[in-house]
């Protein structure tokens, strides 16, 4: 280590300055709101850039659970949402039998943004202004053990579902399209996004991991079939998503937030919108004394649990249920109906207890040996204030600390 890291850490033993772990959005988010309340706040990433783990995919910033905007939502919350976005209203939905169904809202459903290290991605656009806020984002810097006051924000322990599918070039017409059947997405939807030229295509799995090829094969040929899917330079991409209802997101006496702590909607698998707020929740318990436990609980915990009890009623019902759900969708305004559907509800509370218990156990966690470990899902060492050598970069199929490879759970 040089003189100058040294005194660098040093510096960040400091009791002002807050680190925050992983430069993803929910510690961008996190960094951002603590550098504008003048905190000195220092991002340690693991990777050499921002947003390494997405390749310029399409993704969905989620519209649909609440009343409140969620890009109102983050100008509340003083992030400034000037990353690449495009209200998507209405699209297509494909049953099992190959049926097109149109669907469509008063109101955007999502925002498509892009993620990834490119301009206009809302990784980089959540950096710049995390930088701009006066935090200092050191990349290439892989934390084994948190020194001080920290907030953990490392994405991912383990895969609940997995994406894998490609990016590209198209001529196709901008356009969305979703199918629910197993043949495509087990227990998930295989997905085709087409904006401004550029396509994300997927097969998004709740399960059969292994034949995830077969899986995307079918994806594609489904979409070049239905929609004449025309693909330019594809890149194959792909990732996983971790969901789980914590038992606690305060490990070590350090605020947990975004996928680390298993924030992320069950049934669809999406995160993003957890991510930023719990990011933001994390540096307002910091900013104003307050307990950060009882501030996810309050404000993530219901729709947590309606995504939870939502997730074991889509398994439990199977196609059936799901065109019966598309017809749904696509008679009326889908986004008051899907609002109806995250919203608390006497069937939401009585299936509850129920559907918890998928996602209360300990997670077997193959990237980490569960010795003296920090792991928010593990009981082991949930007061332990180091955080070991057992990070989502394993996700890329390398070698753990424990030597397991990821790739060999899936
Ligand atoms: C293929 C795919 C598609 C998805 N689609 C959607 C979607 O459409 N909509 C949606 O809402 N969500 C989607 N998600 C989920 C969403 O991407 C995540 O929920 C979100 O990125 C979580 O943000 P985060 O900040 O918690 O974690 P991450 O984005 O994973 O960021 C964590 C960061 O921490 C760093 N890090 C980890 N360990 C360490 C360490 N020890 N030291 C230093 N740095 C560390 C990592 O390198 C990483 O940069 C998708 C996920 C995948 C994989």
């Amino acid at each position: 280590m040089s003189t100058l890291e040294r005194r660098a850490r040093e510096r960040d033993k400091d009791e002002n300055t807050i680190t925050v772990v992983g430069a993803g959005p929910s510690g961008l988010a996190c960094a951002n709101v603590l550098a504008r309340s003048g905190r000195r706040v220092v991002v340690r990433e693991w990777h050499a850039e921002v947003g390494s783990r997405f390749h310029g995919d399409f993704q969905g910033l989620e519209n649909w659970s609440s009343e409140e905007d969620v890009l109102d939502g983050l100008r509340a919350a003083g992030i400034d949402p000037n990353f690449d976005h495009v209200p998507i209203s209405e699209g297509a939905v494909f049953d099992a039998e190959g049926k097109e169904h149109r669907v469509r809202s008063n109101r955007p459903l999502y925002y498509l943004v892009r993620r990834g290290n490119g301009s206009g991605t809302i990784d980089r656009a959540l950096l710049t202004q995390a930088m701009a806020a006066g935090a200092d984002v050191r990349f290439s810097d892989r934390v084994g053990t948190v020194v001080g006051r920290s907030v953990l924000a490392g994405g991912p322990r383990a895969a609940d579902a997995i994406a894998v599918g490609y990016v590209f070039e198209t001529d196709m017409a901008d356009g969305d399209w979703l199918v629910l059947d197993n043949w495509l997405a087990p227990l998930g939807y295989a997905y085709l996004l087409i904006h401004g030229g550029q396509g994300t295509v997927a097969s998004c799995m709740f399960s059969g991991f292994k034949q995830q090829e077969q899986h995307v094969q079918r994806t594609l040929s489904f979409f070049r079939d239905k929609v004449g899917l025309a693909m330019r330079n594809p890149r194959r991409f792909g990732g996983f998503a971790n969901f789980r209802l914590p038992r606690a997101a305060v490990q070590g006496g350090h605020p947990v937030v975004g996928e680390q702590a298993g924030f992320q909607d069950a049934l669809a698998g999406f995160g993003l919108r957890y991510a930023l707020h719990s990011g933001v929740l994390a540096a307002r318990s910091i900013i104003d004394g307050a307990d950060y436990e009882g501030l996810w609980r309050r404000q993530l915990g219901p729709s947590l649990r309606i995504g939870i009890t939502n997730r074991f009623l889509f398994n439990a019902v199977g196609p059936i249920g799901w065109k019966v759900a598309i017809r749904s969708l696509s008679t009326g305004d889908a986004g008051q109906t899907l609002r109806r559907f995250y919203s608390p509800s006497l069937v939401n509370r009585l299936l509850f207890p129920i559907a918890q218990l998928r996602y209360r156990r300990v997670l077997r966690d193959p990237s980490c040996d569960h010795r003296d470990c920090g792991c928010v899902w593990c009981e082991h060492g949930r007061d332990a204030a180091t955080v070991p050598d057992c990070g989502p970069g394993s996700g890329r199929g390398s070698q753990s600390r424990g030597g397991v490879s990821w790739k060999s759970s899936i």
